[in-house]
């Protein structure tokens, strides 16, 4: 066992998952004076990304960004459409190394006071106490707070009562480039049911990747192949040698039915923070990890038991509701009307992606 209840084990916050939501949570609590501990199955944090690793450039006002996390600078989104480039969007952002990156927020966790656990996995939440294994060890740890940053099969958000959050299944190459691109570039196609494929360039390589909807998800590799031999016949990537290879999950159902409970909550993946249609949910990870950390710290001061359970679950629908809810009905409207027939599809895009104005003008 690794440890039955003595004190020293005890922590004001337990934030289970150093993804970006779980170390800007922890890091802000620690940095208020609680004794928090942060924990990760993951063998060394930062280790075997699930991202494409792009951020609008606005991210940096709310967690710090060192040189060396930065990939590259990128100018906008290109989306192509039926093989053809049809927009531009002027869209300032960062393609980021988050291995580096997310190694370096967990660590600014640590020099904020909080006990951070690598190769920890939680595999049972109760109402303060937390079942972890490492190794072959198992054990609890207590907390007053549990903190589900555990991305999108969390475990707390199960104990908190809801199902399975909706998803788009994705695989990604990363690939040599065969000349610097200075935008990320979006390509939808007929073949690609229910998402998009993606090349976001990282100085000398790019993250070549494809979303698709879970119910076609047979056809990823395959379609992933495709792109990528099409990539190479346009002399975007020097060849198809893998330089890495990921993919994962990413939830297109908008925020959980229930986003916190007493004195548990949820923040990043694991609260449905992903934007339904772009998948982009580093930023708001960020950013719902911050609200959690500070619903807590407010609830800590003022002994007011609603703060978490009630404002926290308000403050995120205030945020995200709005802008989820017409996403999710742009998805789910293109997904009805999903057609091969190219002009149908052209302007089924044009209604469904938000780069261009008819997105928001319906
Ligand atoms: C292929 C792909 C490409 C993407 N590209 C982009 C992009 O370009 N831009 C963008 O903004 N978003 C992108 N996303 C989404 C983005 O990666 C996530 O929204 C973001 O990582 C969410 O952060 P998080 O902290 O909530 O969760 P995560 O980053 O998923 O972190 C959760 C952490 O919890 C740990 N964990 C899980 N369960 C347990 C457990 N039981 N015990 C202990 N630890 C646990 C995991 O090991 C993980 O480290 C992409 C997603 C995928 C899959």
């Amino acid at each position: 066992m690794i440890a039955v209840k003595p004190p020293d084990e005890y922590y004001d916050a337990v934030v289970i998952g150093a993804g970006p939501a779980g170390s800007t949570a922890a890091k802000r609590l620690g940095q208020a004076g609680l004794k928090v501990a942060l924990l990760d199955q993951r063998l060394e944090i930062g280790n075997k990304i699930q991202c494409a690793e792009f951020v609008p450039r606005p991210i940096s006002r709310y967690a710090p960004l060192r040189a060396g996390d930065i990939a590259q600078r990128v100018e906008g989104i290109k989306t192509f459409i039926n093989g053809k480039p049809v927009h531009t969007l002027a869209a300032p952002g960062y393609t980021l190394n988050r291995n580096l990156w997310d190694k370096y927020q967990a660590d600014e966790a640590k020099n904020a006071g909080v006990t951070v656990m690598s190769a920890t996995r939680a595999v049972a939440v109760g109402d303060h106490a937390v079942t972890i294994t490492k190794g072959t060890e198992r054990g609890k740890i207590y907390a007053t707070f549990i903190l589900g940053c555990d991305g999108p099969h969390s475990l707390v958000s199960g104990r908190l009562g809801n199902g399975r959050q909706e998803n788009c299944v994705a695989l990604q190459y990363e690939l040599l480039l065969h000349k610097p691109m200075t935008h990320v570039e979006i390509y939808f196609e007929p073949d690609y049911y229910g998402g998009y494929a993606w090349a976001f360039p990282k100085g000398n390589t790019v993250n070549a990747g494809i979303a698709i909807h879970a119910s076609v998800k047979n056809q990823l590799h395959c379609l992933l192949h495709e792109f990528c031999r099409s990539l190479m016949q346009r002399q975007v990537v020097q060849s198809d040698r893998i330089v890495a290879k990921t993919g994962g999950f990413i939830p297109t159902g908008g925020l959980a039915g229930c986003l916190a409970q007493k004195n548990m909550l949820l923040a990043g993946d694991a609260a449905g923070c992903t934007h339904p249609v772009t998948g982009a949910g580093i930023m708001n990870a960020v950013r719902s990890g911050h609200l959690a950390a500070m619903a807590v710290i407010r609830q800590v001061k003022s002994k007011d038991e609603h703060l978490v359970s009630e404002n926290y679950p308000r403050i995120l629908h205030e945020e995200y509701s709005r802008q989820f809810a017409i996403a999710r009905e742009r998805l789910n409207s293109r997904n009805r009307e999903w057609t091969n027939d190219p002009e149908k599809f052209l302007a089924l895009i044009r209604r469904s992606w938000i780069a261009f104005p008819e997105y928001y003008t319906q």
